[in-house]
């Protein structure tokens, strides 16, 4: 990625915006919402498909040539189908990809693959009916794995499932998620429980180092081999088992982050440009939705007050951090 001119104060150049269509969701994980308490945005609030449009238009004449369509869940945002078109429309965009609980992506999948859409990843936390009951509140676990099924139909690839770790909860399903890449071309991402507005004692008692899937794997006999980079995966670390159709990776912000190669940005459903995940900063851009040159100008605002890192790992426990955390949950940033 040579031409963007999305370049931050570290030399980071950047050509990945992670867009939050909406923070409704039609399940309520442990992780990433509360049980009570969480208000949704009014429609008035959400970004319009136009301003969507419009700032990803100015983004691309910067150097953005990857997108991900996220929330909240993507999928119950009406006609996303439609957004996806004319994204994948705009001059400059290479590669579109949506990240969805999978609940309705049986039904969604041929019309998002036929409006441009390039791949999927899929959050799977658990094979087992009553656990996925638990860890989502809700139910529908054959709903997702019939998702997955429709996704593999219409020929999306590689599909990725995302699967966070949480300790005391499904770190026992760790070999069953190994086993599954043996037999089947996924690739399954296991992902660090992270504080994203919660620093609490939820995430304390729930996090899990993911050290212990290299553990798990060695202790079952599998012969482990790092893995060229699986197509897409920004911060992943990948492996494939000997002889396995499927591959694995690790995403570990936690012990060991990796925002020197940092390379995105993130547009929120309520409009604002938000340069890390982890802190509160953030830019409305969609005061200026119809002004390319002002947009534009703020993509480089917020390239100019992106932090080095975030501070997960070291300062999580201290009072004092360089920035102050954002207190928004993941389902409202757009994970
Ligand atoms: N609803 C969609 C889904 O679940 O795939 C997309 C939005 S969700 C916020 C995006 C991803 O963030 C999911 O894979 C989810 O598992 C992950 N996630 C949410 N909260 C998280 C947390 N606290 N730590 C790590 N990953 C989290
Ligand atoms: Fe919804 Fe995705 Fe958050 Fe689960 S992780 S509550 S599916 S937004």
């Amino acid at each position: 990625m040579s031409e963007s001119l999305l370049i931050d104060r570290f030399g980071r150049a950047h050509d990945y915006l992670r867009i939050s269509v909406t923070d409704q969701c039609n399940l309520r994980c442990v992780y990433c919402m509360p049980e009570e308490g969480m208000e949704f945005l009014s429609n008035d609030k959400v970004m319009s498909f136009d301003e969507i449009v419009a700032v990803v238009k100015a983004g691309a004449e910067l150097g953005i040539r990857k997108l991900r369509i996220t929330g909240g869940e993507p999928l119950v945002r009406k006609d996303i189908e439609v957004l996806i078109a004319r994204l994948s429309a705009i001059p400059g965009i290479e590669d579109i990809s949506l990240t969805t609980n999978g609940l309705l992506l049986e039904r969604k999948a041929d019309a998002l693959h036929a409006a441009g859409l390039n791949r999927v990843n899929i959050s799977l936390d658990t094979l087992d009916s009553s656990r996925f009951r638990m860890i989502s509140r809700r139910g529908g676990l054959d709903q997702v794995l019939k998702g997955i099924e429709a996704a593999s139909r219409v020929g999306f690839h590689p599909i990725k499932l995302n699967c966070v770790l949480l300790k005391g909860m499904n770190e026992d399903e760790i070999p069953d998620f190994l086993r599954m890449t043996l037999e089947h071309p996924l690739h399954v991402r296991f992902i660090e429980y992270m504080p994203i507005g919660h620093a609490d004692d939820t995430w304390r008692s729930h996090y899990l180092p993911l050290q212990s899937v290299l553990d798990k794997a060695k202790e079952l006999g599998y012969l482990v081999a790092k893995e060229e980079r699986v197509k897409g995966n920004g911060p992943s670390e990948d492996f494939r088992i000997e002889g396995a159709v499927g591959t694995f990776g690790l995403i570990h912000p936690i012990s060991d982050h990796f925002c020197k190669n940092c390379n995105r940005l993130r547009l929120t459903a309520d409009g604002n440009l938000k340069p890390c995940l982890y802190w509160v900063d953030e830019l409305n851009v969609r005061e200026c939705a119809s002004d390319p040159e002002a947009l534009k100008a703020m993509f480089f605002r917020a390239l100019d007050i992106k932090p080095e890192n975030h501070e997960m790992a070291e300062k999580l426990w201290d009072a004092a951090q360089s920035h102050v955390p954002t207190d928004r949950r993941m389902s409202q940033i757009g994970g």
